[in-house]
C-alpha cells in the first residue's frame, strides 16, 4: 500500500468506489468531505450518508435524499445513477454492493451483522429489484480482522462459531454469509484498521470519533 495515499480502491472491482485513508483526515468533517470529493471529481451534493446506528435496517435512497444523512439505519440502497452512497468506519466492516444498476452501501459491524443487515440487503435486492445474487458484485473495505479483535467467550454463541485464541474474524463471518446468499463476486482489500492505524482510524486502538469514508458513486 502506497502510505502517501489518500484513498485507496480494490483494482478488480471496476465500478466507482473508494475508501479514504486517514490522511484525508475525518471525513465526518464536512468541509474536508466536501473537498475531497470535488477533488475527485465527485459532486458532494450528490452524496448521501447514514446516521448509523448498528442496526440491521436498509433503506432505499431517492434523489431528493441528497446531501442528507438517512436516520435509523445502516445500510442505503439506489437505483439513481447520480446517487453517491457513503459509509463511514472506524473498524466497522464498509461493504459496496452493485450489479451495476442498483447500489448498495452497508456499515457492518458485529451488531449488525449478527441481526442481519447483509442478509436484508440482499434480500432487498433480489425480491424488490429482482437481481439475482450472482450478479452482484461486493467491495469488502478495510476493518479490524482476527490480529486485532479479541472478543469474550460470549461470541461464540453469539456467532454460532469456535473462536481461535479469544479472537473473532469478521472477515470468515461476513464472507461466509455472502457466500450463503449466493454471492460469488467478492473483492476483499484484506487490510486490518486496527494494525495498520497509520493508514486508518481505529475505534479499537485509539477510541476515536474519527472515520474514514467508503463510497460507491
Ligand atoms: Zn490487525
Amino acid at each position: 500500500m502506497n502510505t502517501r495515499e489518500k484513498f485507496i480502491f480494490h483494482k478488480n472491482f471496476k465500478y466507482r468506489h473508494f475508501t479514504s485513508t486517514i490522511l484525508a483526515g475525518n471525513l465526518k468533517d464536512k468541509t474536508l468531505r466536501d473537498n475531497f470529493l470535488i477533488s475527485q471529481n465527485l459532486n458532494p451534493a450528490n452524496l448521501v450518508l447514514v446516521n448509523q446506528v448498528h442496526s440491521s435496517d436498509v433503506k432505499i435512497v431517492e434523489k431528493y435524499n441528497c446531501g442528507n444523512f438517512i436516520d435509523n439505519c445502516d445500510g442505503l440502497i439506489t437505483t439513481d445513477k447520480s446517487i453517491i452512497l457513503g459509509i463511514f468506519t472506524a473498524d466497522c466492516v464498509p461493504l459496496l454492493m452493485t450489479n451495476g444498476i442498483v447500489k448498495t452501501a452497508i456499515h457492518a459491524g458485529w451488531r449488525g451483522i449478527h441481526s442481519g443487515i447483509i442478509e436484508n440487503a440482499v434480500g432487498i435486492l433480489n425480491n424488490k429489484f429482482s437481481i439475482n445474487p450472482k450478479d452482484i458484485e461486493v467491495y469488502v473495505g478495510p476493518h479490524i480482522h482476527s490480529c486485532c479483535y479479541e472478543v469474550s467467550r460470549d461470541f461464540e454463541n453469539i456467532f454460532n462459531l469456535k473462536l481461535k485464541n479469544n479472537r473473532l474474524d469478521l472477515s470468515e463471518v461476513v464472507f461466509s454469509k455472502l457466500k450463503k446468499l449466493g454471492i460469488v463476486n467478492i473483492f476483499d482489500m484484506n487490510l486490518c484498521t486496527c494494525c495498520q492505524n497509520n493508514y486508518f482510524f481505529s475505534y479499537r486502538r485509539n477510541k476515536t470519533s474519527d472515520r474514514i469514508l467508503s463510497l460507491l458513486a
